[in-house]
């Protein structure tokens, strides 16, 4: 049976898509490889807690915001959550520097962590969300970027207005260039700070940020933080639970091997050896897995050529999974579900020296037996030499000594109140995700520029589609939903469905 679409993996992409197309009566079938729904937003279930396989902090569902836009559209309910007023402690070596939501919280805050550069650093601030302001207006209008078609022309001038435009300076500077403009760069902890906030978001420090994206992920706490109870694997399946109810038909376990086009009409084979027909694909694996999928001949319309593939540059994940009794913290602190270690201001955020820790919270069974918690920790790493087979178990072992020891500085007693320990690396991430060498979080910009040189959810192919971290508008759970979205809109606008 020829299906109206079909979509490859249930991350928040793919996830996002089916179900608005399944909601406007599109037959829609979605393929997963793996056992469980969400790709870098799943969970997993071991000795008796449940842990986040990667991401863990919510955004989105403030009033107003993507996520919650997303459910009031397909009129689902939204999982338990809490928006949070304290959502992280950020250890710095010499401090520990609160962030709160609230916007005159936090001005106190970052003034007397940073008193020295105080006017500076809040006229700074002051910049940040005043931008990300116009921003985010014209985000939320979905238009496809960068565009390629008349109507995607179309969509992106109508989606702009005169204050968007007062923004092309920034078109062309990083967030080191506006932090020099403040005076700002030299102040080490306050800029490690940031860079720190900006690689886990923008994946990248203040000097290859585009100073739109980096301001972006510098207010977006600001707009909302969320702890998801059960994490944020809820969210999929509460996206997952409407598009059945809705009438998709979702399988897992069936990994898509091929994917090739006759005429107008995509068939997609299974490692089963199933074939399912089509007219429109949309992929949510990332844009670097679709040479191993993509029938070679059509390889030359796409965006990215096969040999730079390999050599884009994305993070990989090294991943600690802990369940734990939480006395090593005082109950104040233990409430905060996130907390970031940077241990030295002389090393790369990466590798162990900066990584994020989450913690389910209290009285959350979802995750952890009663007096228990489940923790998630992940530090950026380079994917290359975790495929280096005679040292995996060693460079395993060395990770998860630095990162513990690290805790234990700050909570002395931490490792004596271990249960369960288990560590992820890319090759795990690879096997679970699919994603080609465990790359992970959307590519790395290459500088100020990097924002022009996005790629479109409109892979050039007539009939495929990219959503996920690593097309336009970006990485994290909110931006690959958002590219789920274009996707769904625009397959809405150029195949009706009949009556509709
Ligand atoms: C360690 C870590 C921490 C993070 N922390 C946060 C955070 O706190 N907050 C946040 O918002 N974001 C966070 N992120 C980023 C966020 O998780 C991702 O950007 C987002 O989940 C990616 O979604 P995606 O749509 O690109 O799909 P993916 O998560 O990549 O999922 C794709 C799905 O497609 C499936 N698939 C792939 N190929 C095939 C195939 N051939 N056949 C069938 N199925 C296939 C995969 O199995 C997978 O389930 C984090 C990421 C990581 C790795």
């Amino acid at each position: 049976m020829l299906k109206d679409a079909i979509v490859i993996g249930t991350g928040f992409g793919g996830m996002t898509a089916a179900a608005l197309l399944a909601k406007a009566g599109y037959d829609v079938l979605t393929l997963e490889a793996a056992n469980e729904l969400g790709g870098c937003g799943s969970k997993f279930d071991r000795a008796g807690y449940r842990f986040s396989a990667g991401a863990t902090v919510g955004m989105g569902f403030e009033e107003g915001g993507m996520l919650k836009r997303l459910f009031e559209e397909l009129d689902a309910p939204i999982p338990p959550m809490s928006k949070l007023n304290e959502i992280m402690n950020v250890y710095l070596p010499d401090r520990t520097v609160t962030y709160f939501s609230d916007k005159e919280r936090w001005y106190k805050e970052v003034a007397s962590k940073f008193e020295q550069d105080q006017e500076r650093i809040l006229s700074f601030f002051e910049e940040v969300f005043k931008v990300s302001n116009v921003l985010q207006n014209f985000v939320e209008k979905r238009a496809i970027f960068p565009p390629s078609t008349a109507s995607e022309y179309f969509h992106l001038l109508k989606s702009m207005d005169v204050k968007l435009l007062g923004l092309a300076p920034y078109l062309t500077q990083s967030v080191q260039d506006r932090l020099s403009k403040y005076g700002l760069t030299k102040n080490k902890p306050f800029l490690t700070f940031i860079n720190g906030q900006l690689m886990d978001s923008v994946q990248t420090t203040a000097t290859f940020s585009p100073s739109l994206l980096g301001y972006m992920a510098l207010s977006i706490f600001h707009n909302g933080a969320f702890y998801v109870e059960g994490g944020l694997a809820s969210i999929i399946h509460a996206l997952s639970e409407v598009y059945r109810a809705s009438g998709g038909e979702l399988r897992l376990r069936h990994k898509v091997v091929s994917i090739a086009k006759q005429g107008d009409v995509w068939t997609v084979m299974t490692k089963r050896g199933q074939v399912f027909r089509t007219k429109q694909v949309i992929m949510n694996a990332p844009i670097h897995n679709v040479f191993s999928l993509l029938e070679p001949e059509l390889h030359r319309n796409l965006p990215i050529k096969e040999p730079k593939e390999k050599e884009k540059d994305a993070w990989g994940a090294f991943t600690l999974y802990i369940g734990a009794e939480p006395s090593f913290m005082m109950p104040e602190t233990s409430s905060i579900p996130f907390h970031q270690f940077i241990s030295s201001y002389d090393s790369p955020l990466s590798e162990g020296n900066q990584f994020l820790f989450s913690m389910s919270q209290e009285g959350d069974t979802r995750f952890a037996p009663t007096g228990k918690r489940s923790i998630t920790i992940s530090t950026h790493t380079n994917v290359g030499k975790w495929w280096e087979r005679e040292s995996y178990e060693s460079r395993k072992e060395e990770y998860m000594e630095t990162i513990i020891d690290s805790i234990d500085k700050r909570f002395s007693s931490f490792s004596s109140h271990i249960d369960v320990k288990m560590a992820g690396t890319p090759v795990t991430f690879k096997r679970y995700t699919q994603r080609a060498y465990g790359k992970v979080g959307g590519y790395i910009p290459s500088g100020k520029y990097s924002l022009l040189k996005s790629y479109s959810p409109n892979s050039g192919v007539e009939g495929l589609w990219f959503c996920g971290d690593t097309v336009f508008p970006g990485a994290g759970s909110l931006g690959s939903s958002l590219s789920g979205w274009m996707v769904a809109d625009a397959i809405k606008g150029k195949h009706p469905r009949q009556g509709m």
